[in-house]
């Protein structure tokens, strides 16, 4: 038996919306500005091709069902903002993956939030620096409970929206991404070896903008467990 210098971490896991068992977390992929008027309102025309970034495993912030979750207001920003996101789920491995098989790697889908240092991240954009300073924080990577992808209906058509205090802040369709579901995955499996338990925050929507402490975030993607949170 494999003895250790400390206890390793505990796995990082997502309640599974129908069961008791929860989904493993291996690694966290985001992709950037994949829906064109979010790239507009970051100063892009909208037409780059979408790219990926990394967040930590532990960056997770589960969102139970029902329940409001605390968001730590994180050190060093003046600018924290949400993206919400549809996320996927990985069940099942591989590499180079056609777009026309990419779909059965799906195990489920879920609401998150690309929680964002904006200010550092463009400190570091304009160093040419990595961003890990501005997406890779703790806690930056709240996730609501992963429904099975045989239980969602029709993903590619959903509603997703972001409402702040009460008010509407972002709004679209999951149609309206640049690359789909199936197309991400089958770009990213051409850069690693996509595992169980990766999971895939897709990009968001125009309308990101800052929270400050107090305010309430509740996400939701039709067809998914919504997500609530509260930044304190
Ligand atoms: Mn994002």
């Amino acid at each position: 038996m494999t003895s250790y210098v400390f206890a390793p971490p505990a796995t990082v896991s997502v309640p599974v919306t129908g069961s008791n068992t929860r989904f493993p977390v291996h690694r966290i992929y985001c992709v950037g500005r994949n829906y064109a008027e979010h790239a507009q309102e970051m100063g892009h025309t909208g037409r780059e091709p979408p790219f990926f970034f990394m967040k930590p495993a532990d960056a997770v912030l589960v969102v139970d069902a029902g329940l409001t979750a605390a968001l730590p207001y994180p050190s060093l920003t003046h600018n924290l903002h949400h993206e919400i996101e549809l996320v996927v789920a990985i069940g099942t491995g591989g590499q180079a993956i056609p777009v026309s098989q990419a779909l059965a790697h799906v195990f489920g889908y879920a609401v998150g939030l690309d929680m964002t240092r904006r200010d550092l991240q463009n400190e570091m954009k304009q160093q040419g620096r990595p961003w890990c300073i501005g997406k890779g924080f703790d806690h930056s990577a709240p996730v609501g409970p992963i429904t099975p992808a045989a239980a969602v209906p029709d993903i590619m058509h959903a509603d997703i929206r972001l409402q702040v205090n009460g008010t509407l802040r972002q709004h679209s369709q999951i149609s309206q991404l640049i690359w789909n579901v199936a197309e991400t995955i089958a770009q990213l499996s051409n850069a690693w070896a996509l595992q169980p338990g990766d999971l895939i925050y897709t990009g968001t929507p125009a309308g990101v903008a800052a929270v400050v402490s107090g305010d309430t975030l509740q996400g939701s993607i039709s067809g998914l467990t919504p997500i609530a949170l509260q930044v304190c």
